[in-house]
């Protein structure tokens, strides 16, 4: 691996900052990369739970219930004093730390109670107020690596990643990101400084605060990442990188060594949040190394994300990793009429995006009578609705018998590593469900090379898990 900038990004989430022992690790992990890299770069997220907290308290404000809001704000208050007593003996150290924690708190306070004067809240507001979550804990991280001997400063990552202004979701503009990046932290770096950047807020082109998106530090990593020309992208979190499985459901799951960004891309989009496939994709195609880490085992390998596939199929297990997704249920459109009509399709899927709901499977027989996909169960009702407006003529003339819907059902996605090459991938695991006596209701394998999704009860979830892990072994 040529170290060409020597240069590594480290993002820590939520849960690797948010506590005593999180922050001692972070100290133990930064030097310890500080000896292996020139130059070291760490990206923070809020302390776990602050975001939900500043989001809370931004609705408080809105309803006008400014004690409560005072009440939350000191809570965060309590939480910071806490946490540099435990790294900080010296008083007066304590005191510069707190008085540059002190003016964000009021600002913050100043904020909610105009909001709670006016009882509305703009999504420009509300990035606003989530804001304080980073802005707080990058001061709190670079006065416990100083006094632990790590050089750093705080950053305000307004100052380096430049966004649309859509708030609360913005896209970055990298090209005028990439720039300020690297004049931004250029200096810092040269100076043998580590910048602890706040993850998840940027700037639109005009100045305005925004953020990008729940969860969105990882990306601020990637694009830092990106700007400074990073060897490497490592994700801190709490758990060893992607796992074979989640091991609430199934103890025995494994860390994947490597794993592919078209690979990776399928579980993200099927609920395993580790990382989100619009962090990875810039850092790959960037030819920057990505790997997610476990702040508390540090010496675990963790997952490594790579560009292509793997070449060498026959040493990989036929399934990669297994996920679920629960919360959805089937909606079914049958009829006898449906056959040879063109834009049946369309015309369905186009009444079920109007009511807002995301599909995340579908299948069709091939008889053209019967269509059937999964939406998430707060929408059912209104997607049921919408269909049956939609279809009113169809259904009066009785070319469509009925739309029905199941209970709650779970999607399993199995990633398989060049599927479309390997024979008796499917068959393999139609066998194991079969085996274990597991009724599927559905099935979609689309075109995709690396998965397959399969529709079972949500009593069938645990087993058809637990039976499909077995496969990540042969
Ligand atoms: N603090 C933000 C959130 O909780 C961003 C992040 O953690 O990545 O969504
Ligand atoms: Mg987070």
């Amino acid at each position: 691996m040529s170290k060409s900038q020597n240069l590594v990004v480290m993002k820590f989430g939520g849960t690797s900052v948010g506590s005593v022992e999180a922050l001692r690790k972070v100290v133990e992990i930064t030097q310890s990369a500080k000896k292996d890299w020139k130059h070291v770069v760490i990206v923070a997220s809020a302390f776990s739970g602050n975001t939900n907290s500043l989001l809370k308290i931004a609705e408080l404000a809105k309803k006008g219930d400014f004690a409560a809001v005072e009440q939350g704000i000191d809570e965060m208050d309590v939480r910071n004093q806490g946490i540099l007593a435990e790294f900080i003996a010296d008083e007066r150290k304590r005191e510069q730390a707190l008085a540059r924690l002190r003016p964000l708190l009021e600002e913050l306070k100043l904020v909610c109670q105009a909001v709670s004067v006016i009882k509305e809240i703009s999504p420009r507001v509300s990035d606003l107020i989530v804001s304080f979550g980073e802005r707080m804990s990058v001061i709190v991280i670079e006065t416990i690596l100083a006094e632990a001997g790590v050089r750093a400063t705080a950053v305000e990552a307004t100052e380096l990643i430049v966004t649309d202004d859509v708030h609360q979701n913005a896209t970055p503009l990298l090209a005028k990101t990439m720039k300020k990046t690297k004049q931004g932290l250029d200096g810092l770096l040269k100076n043998g400084i580590v910048p602890v950047v706040t993850g998840f807020i940027a700037a639109s082109e005009a100045g305005q605060l925004t953020t990008l998106g729940r969860g969105g530090s990882d990306y601020s990593a990637a694009l830092l990442g990106v700007g400074l020309e990073a060897d490497e992208v490592w994700i801190w979190t709490d758990v060893n990188g992607v796992m074979t499985a989640d091991p609430r459901l199934v103890p025995e799951a494994k860390t994947i060594s490597k794993i592919s960004y078209e690979e990776v891309s399928e579980l993200a989009f099927f609920g395993a949040k580790v990382l989100h496939p619009k962090t990875i994709r810039p850092v790959i195609e960037a030819g920057i190394r990505l790997r997610v880490l476990n702040t508390f085992e540090p010496e675990n390998p963790g997952t490594e994300l790579t560009a292509g596939n793997s070449e060498n199929y026959d040493e990989e297990p036929i399934i990669k990793s297994v996920t679920a997704i629960r919360g959805v249920q089937l909606v079914t459109v049958e009829g006898s009429g449906m056959l040879g009509v063109p834009g049946q399709a369309a015309r369905f899927l186009s009444a079920v995006s109007k009511t807002g709901a995301t599909v995340p499977f579908i299948t069709e027989a091939s008889s053209e009578q019967s269509i059937t996909f999964a939406v998430p169960v707060a929408y059912t009702e209104c997607v049921v609705t919408a269909l049956q407006d939609t279809l009113a003529e169809q259904i009066e003339a009785r070319k469509i018998d009925q739309v029905k819907t199941t209970d709650e059902v779970v999607i399993v996605t199995v990633v398989c590593p060049n599927m479309q090459h390997r024979l008796g991938v499917a068959g393999k695991i139609f066998s194991a469900l079969g085996e274990a006596e597991i009724n599927v209701l559905a099935i979609s394998h689309g075109s995709c090379e690396v998965s397959l999704s399969l529709i079972v009860g949500l009593d069938a979830m645990q087993p058809t898990v637990q039976v499909l892990h077995g496969l990540t072994a042969v």
